[in-house]
């Protein structure tokens, strides 16, 4: 199954609720995936609220996902820790209640210590956080992000290897992300299996895949832009998800937000036409190529 969707309220939307932006998702972009941001501080959403994105997002059968607020840090200490923590925690909670699949989250800094040492530290703080969730009987996924630049801690291997320590976690394939980090390491269909190839031991049956151009040097990302402006082709990514019939959300977090979910979704639909021979495809349907 494939859904696609955009972070956060669709630019072109007028009301700027993330209710308006779900209504929106549905009735206007016929996508069927959406992360909610929880990215500017800490963010609260009146009950009614969530109870209705739980409720139209099931109706309507559209995807939830929650990014925590960006700044966070798993391998901080003391205040900073706790709060990174709190935040973690609250943007779950909130989650839960909208019936989200995962809340996001960026892992932390190496700071003054070394990689190892931060992942020790990321590994104890992220297994409080889902001994937390246990308590609270939160159920939706906890998912850690790769991150675009390298003196921030968030390699696709280190993100699976703290998968692989706590249970719950899953990594969040952050494919811009990992292009710059890589300085521009996925470029072919090698490329794109190979990251499937390296998360396959946590067996995964979902993937959320986050999808945006990148502006990068030497390994670092600078800025997120359109996708059609970077340098990370799709097509090959696509072919790998419906050669392998992956089960994959598509979030773009580009500048364009929908507009690019909307291209990665003719993308997609292109590349099932390819299959089928026909003219016309739908990117829920892949009952014909499977
Ligand atoms: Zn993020």
């Amino acid at each position: 199954m494939i859904r696609i969707g955009q972070a956060g309220i669709p630019l072109s939307c007028k009301g700027r609720t993330n209710k308006d932006g779900l209504v929106y998702t549905k009735q206007i972009l016929d996508l069927n995936a959406m992360e909610v941001q929880f990215v500017r501080g800490l963010y609260i959403m009146e009950d009614e609220e969530a109870e209705f994105m739980a409720e139209y997002s099931k109706e309507n059968d559209i995807e939830l996902h929650v990014h925590a607020p960006y700044y966070i840090n798993l391998g901080g200490s003391g205040e900073e820790l706790n709060l990174s923590i709190e935040k973690v925690l609250s943007s779950a909670r909130l989650a839960q209640k909208m019936g989200a699949k995962t809340v996001v989250t960026h892992p932390g800094y190496y700071g003054e210590d070394s990689e190892k040492k931060t992942m020790k530290k990321i590994i104890k703080n992220l297994k409080k956080i889902q001994n937390q969730f246990k308590k609270e009987k939160i159920k939706v996924k906890l998912g850690i992000e790769t991150m675009g630049k390298k003196k921030v801690f968030g390699s696709l291997e280190e993100i699976i290897e703290i998968s692989n320590n706590v249970k719950g976690v899953i990594p969040v394939i952050g494919l811009g992300h990992i292009h710059a980090r890589t300085n521009g390491g996925l470029k072919k269909r090698e490329n794109f299996e190979e990251v499937f190839q390296l998360v396959k031991n946590l067996r995964l049956k979902h993937y959320l895949l986050h999808v945006t151009g990148v502006l990068y040097e030497d390994g670092n990302e600078y800025y997120h832009i359109p996708i059609k402006k970077g340098d990370m082709p799709l097509m090959p990514l696509i072919d790998v998800i419906l050669d392998n019939n992956y089960d994959v959300t598509f979030i773009s977090e580009s500048p364009l937000l929908e507009h690019d979910a909307v291209y990665i979704r003719l993308q997609v639909e292109k590349a099932i036409m390819k299959r089928t021979g026909k003219e016309e495809a739908d990117y829920r349907d892949l009952s014909e190529i499977l």
